[in-house]
């Protein structure tokens, strides 16, 4: 899954109004910003063949450290500690951290062929719905997810200034991300992907800069 990860971060603003966008998108992402640096390190693989699904060329063939249940809820947690610890956060934005990390996890797990792990020992059960070998069922998924996450956003958070662009290209961006890499040609090779896919933390990164410009109403009330 791709843009709806990203949904299911801006739908968290409003459980989780203090808690930056970007550390939402990090949290939701955790998993996918992980796992590149994990590929060009040799440590986690992933092969390009065309065919193996129908929406993406990419055949998983090892992530036990990025992409399995178990060690994402060790990361959600770590990460939700983390949090609360460094931002003296209350722990509901802890939690809500802790969970869109693990939320990876499954969102990936409707997308995927069997090819999550549950553990990271070696010949865990690995599991997968299949989504991706439709394409109008994989679009109607990630579309409704971002779009729906995308409107709890907007209605939870207020423009700061006239107009909050950076949030508005931001969401544009996205979605136009997102096409691009279902309808363009398969990457030339794995470490392309694991390149392009360290992109993300840009995206993190202007989740951070485009929440700027957006204010939360609940956050505004209890903060005093
Ligand atoms: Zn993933």
């Amino acid at each position: 899954m791709f843009i709806g990860h990203f949904g299911v971060a801006f739908a968290a603003k409003k459980a989780a109004p203090r808690v930056s966008l970007g550390a939402l998108f990090a949290a939701a992402q955790f998993a996918d910003l992980l796992w590149p640096t994990l590929v060009l390190l040799g440590i986690e693989e992933v092969r390009v063949q065309p065919g193996v699904t129908v929406v993406t060329p990419l055949d998983f063939v090892s992530y036990p450290y990025s992409h399995s249940l178990v060690l994402l809820v060790v990361w959600g947690a770590a990460f939700g500690g983390a949090y609360v610890a460094l931002r003296r956060a209350r722990p509901s934005a802890g939690l809500a951290i802790a969970l869109l990390v693990v939320s990876h996890w499954f969102l990936d797990v409707l997308m995927h062929r069997p090819d999550m792990p549950l553990t990271p020992l070696p010949g865990s059960t690995r599991v997968g719905l299949g989504l991706w070998n439709s394409l109008p069922a994989s679009l109607a998924v990630e579309f409704a997810v971002f779009a729906g996450g995308v409107a709890v956003y907007l209605g939870a958070t207020r423009a700061r200034a006239r107009r909050s662009i950076a949030a508005w290209t931001l969401v544009v961006t996205l979605a136009m991300i997102f096409l691009a890499s279902t309808f363009g040609p398969p990457p030339p090779s794995a470490a392309a992907v694991a390149w392009s896919a360290e992109a993300m933390w840009l995206l993190v990164a202007w989740g951070w800069w485009a929440d700027r410009s957006r204010s939360a109403d609940a956050a505004s009330r209890t903060d005093g």
